[in-house]
């Protein structure tokens, strides 16, 4: 089959790799129709996350139709239209009973191969999906399988964020990073009654689409930030931040723009060794901070809700649906934020 695999920092290839098989009677193999492209993508590429094999299929964001599956599979047959959460899960174990599927004991991240162990991705036209029962979801009848394809990861990823953030109804809320994690994040808070959200990027397309999503869009170049949400806050600063960006920069501009007691919910995948914060900043203004991997598994089926909701706002976040053959170039384009360029997805 035909796959983007990483070979080196900053360099993948689109070639031909073995069709993947069942390895475990609990596996299904999907057609893979809809692969996302997405920020955590581009981690490994741009070096920032190490320990990916060359010859990984990357991707981890997914929906198509099952083709092959294994014996002890109960709940899908061939045929079926399936989205997947980013990581896989056993249903069974103690996170996954407690919601916390993102940390499954047996889970995977598909598309992360290291030291000879871990799952292909899906930027291919096929995948292997172990766990299926507990990890698949149906795909709504009716939906963009593009839209639908979020849910298993930046939707669900936006609202674990605002509940990270314990965003509530009447909230002063700012999101950090305008990517499609960020906007999904601004309609997340609005969805749960936040009074206003304050979006700060540097890019002006992603914030011109933060205005659509209903915030007040704010450049951290050229804006003075810590006003315009004290203008917002009768002086106090706000009430909650989700930052999605994963850098200390974002972590420092969340700190700055909250009030005493206020919370920051982290869902950028950050790599740096210390926290920008320090424990006195913490304990003299009152501030939690608290971060992860998205459950998305367990936020998924309230996610396809929200996005069968929210459909067509939803849909005019994915800027390009490219072929699977002009996805090496695509993470070019998308790494270097080129003016346009938000979700992309590949059509294998
Ligand atoms: P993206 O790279 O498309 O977007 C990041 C945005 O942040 C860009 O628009 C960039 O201009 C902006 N930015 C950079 N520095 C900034 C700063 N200091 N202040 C404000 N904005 C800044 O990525 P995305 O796809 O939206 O993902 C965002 C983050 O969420 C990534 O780190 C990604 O890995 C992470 N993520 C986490 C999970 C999870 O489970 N926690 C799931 C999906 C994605
Ligand atoms: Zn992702
Ligand atoms: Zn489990």
């Amino acid at each position: 089959m035909k796959a983007i695999t990483f070979q080196e920092i900053e360099f993948l290839e689109y070639e031909d790799v073995p069709d993947p098989h069942l390895v475990e009677p609990t596996d299904v193999i999907v057609r893979v129709t809809v692969a996302g492209l997405c920020g955590s993508d581009l981690h490994p590429y741009l070096g920032n996350e190490r320990g990916i094999e060359a010859g990984t299929v990357m991707g981890h964001e997914f929906v198509g139709s099952i083709v092959e599956v294994g014996s002890a599979v109960r709940d899908f047959a061939a045929g079926d239209r399936v989205v997947a959460p980013f990581t896989t899960n056993c249903g069974a174990c103690f996170y996954c009973l407690s919601g916390l599927t993102a940390r499954c004991e047996r889970g995977q991240l598909f598309g992360w191969i290291e030291n000879g162990r871990g799952l292909h991705g899906a930027q291919a036209e096929f995948v292997r999906v172990p766990f299926a029962d507990a990890t698949l979801v149906r795909v709504p009848e009716g939906l963009d399988e593009a839209v639908a394809l979020l849910a298993g990861d930046i939707l669900s990823t936006a609202t674990y964020g605002a509940d990270l953030a314990g965003v509530g109804e009447g909230d002063v809320v700012v999101v950090v990073g305008c990517g499609p994690v960020g906007l999904l994040a601004i309609r997340a808070s609005l969805e749960r009654g936040a009074k206003a959200v304050v979006a700060v990027d540097r890019i002006a397309s992603r914030l011109a689409v933060a205005e659509t999503f209903g915030a007040a869009p704010a450049n951290f170049d050229t804006d003075e930030l810590v006003d315009v949400v004290r203008g917002l806050t009768e002086g106090r600063g706000a009430d909650a931040a989700i930052e999605a960006v994963g850098t200390p920069s974002a972590t420092r501009t969340a700190a700055n723009l909250l009030r005493f007691g206020g919370r920051i919910g982290a869902v950028g995948v950050h790599s740096e060794a210390h926290l920008a914060l320090s424990p006195g900043e913490i304990y003299d203004r009152n501030l939690s901070y608290a971060g992860g991997r998205c459950p998305a598994r367990h936020y998924m089926p309230a996610s396809l809700a929200l996005a069968a909701r929210d459909e067509k706002l939803i849909a005019g976040l994915i800027s390009h649906r490219l072929p699977l053959a002009d996805g090496v170039d695509a993470y070019v384009s998308f790494a270097a934020r080129e003016a346009g360029w938000n979700k992309v997805v590949l059509l294998p």
